[in-house]
């Protein structure tokens, strides 16, 4: 019997990440490259492929071996045909059919999905939500990703834009967001604004690694930061959890890096605002894949996709 492989990618704005996994998802072989050139769509795909053929070679199993590819990258994607709706961090993708056109270059059917959305899936298969049928999963990087894993499947929605919890409304009078809406979430607890303020807090500019070290040690204003990232983050979440009832919030990205000091008034927070049937039941976690889990997940994507054609 043919042994099946699965490649993930996970393109990022500066680095690309990519692994190999056999059919039971145990990595085989990584691989990084920069990202830079990427707008040249002929350079990309002969990257990917270069990246394949040394995935390969690095697990020491035949090319032929490979079964498909999944690509995560972050904006909405027409995950069914393949086409990237919008891409911001790389010029001249919007529309594209990456799927269609990798598929000349390789050997094997490609898939792609939002980035979210392949670390949702990833931490749901391997990781803090496995077991969970129905789980709300959160990037908090310079943009706040957002996944629902709901019935044990990715929920998309008919606009491939489901999940976004980044662009939740937060204050009817907010500053105006990249993405139409007025005062979304991500205008708060992106790291940006996470650093903004820090800054009025510190009445100097600090490294978000530095305010997480400090918030450890019981600093206050270093804890106060937090606990306002919370407050934002916990009227969000609690949202999400009253309407659909999840089992697991799982939070992920560099700004979880701030550990309990975040997750803790987190927790507390959410608990104040969800309805009382749910807020015992409801589990706040830490991703437990990180970096790994865009990777992962594109894989999975791939193996799930082929194996439900
Ligand atoms: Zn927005």
């Amino acid at each position: 019997m043919k042994k099946e492989c699965y490649i993930g990618v996970d393109v990022g704005g500066t680095f690309t990440k990519a692994a190999l996994l056999d059919h039971k998802g145990r990595v085989l072989s990584k691989a990084q490259v920069s990202s830079r050139g990427f707008s040249n769509k002929r350079y990309f795909a002969d990257t990917l492929r270069n990246m394949s053929l040394r995935l390969a070679a690095l697990a020491r199993i035949p090319f032929g071996e490979i079964s498909a590819m999944g690509i995560g990258l972050p904006g909405p994607i027409d995950s069914e045909r393949g086409v990237i709706l919008s891409l911001t961090n790389i010029r001249g993708w919007n529309h594209f059919h990456l799927a269609g056109f990798l598929e000349k270059y390789l050997p094997f059917p490609v898939y792609v999905d939002n980035d979210a959305n392949c670390m949702a899936l990833a931490e749901s298969r391997l990781g803090a939500a496995k077991g969970a049928r129905f789980a709300l999963c959160l990037t908090l990087g310079t943009g706040v990703g957002g996944a629902l894993i709901l019935d044990n499947g990715i929920y998309r929605g008919p606009f491939f834009l489901g999940g976004e919890v980044g662009h939740m409304p937060l204050y009817a009078s907010g500053p105006v967001c990249e993405c139409g809406g007025i005062g979304c979430l991500e205008r708060y607890v992106g790291n940006q604004a996470i650093a903004r303020r820090a800054r009025q807090i510190f009445g100097k500019a600090i490294a978000l690694e530095e305010v997480s070290r400090l918030a450890r040690r019981g600093h206050a204003k270093a804890k106060k930061v937090w606990q306002e990232v919370a407050v934002c983050l916990a009227l969000s979440i609690a949202g999400i959890v009253n309407v659909l009832g999840p089992q697991v919030v799982v939070i992920g990205g560099g700004v979880a890096q701030a550990g309990n000091a975040l997750l803790v008034p987190l927790r507390t927070r959410v608990r104040r605002h969800a309805m009382r049937h749910l807020k015992n039941k409801i589990r706040i976690v830490r991703a437990a894949l990180g970096n790994d889990a865009g990777f992962l997940g594109a894989a999975l994507l791939a193996k799930e996709k082929l194996d439900t054609r």
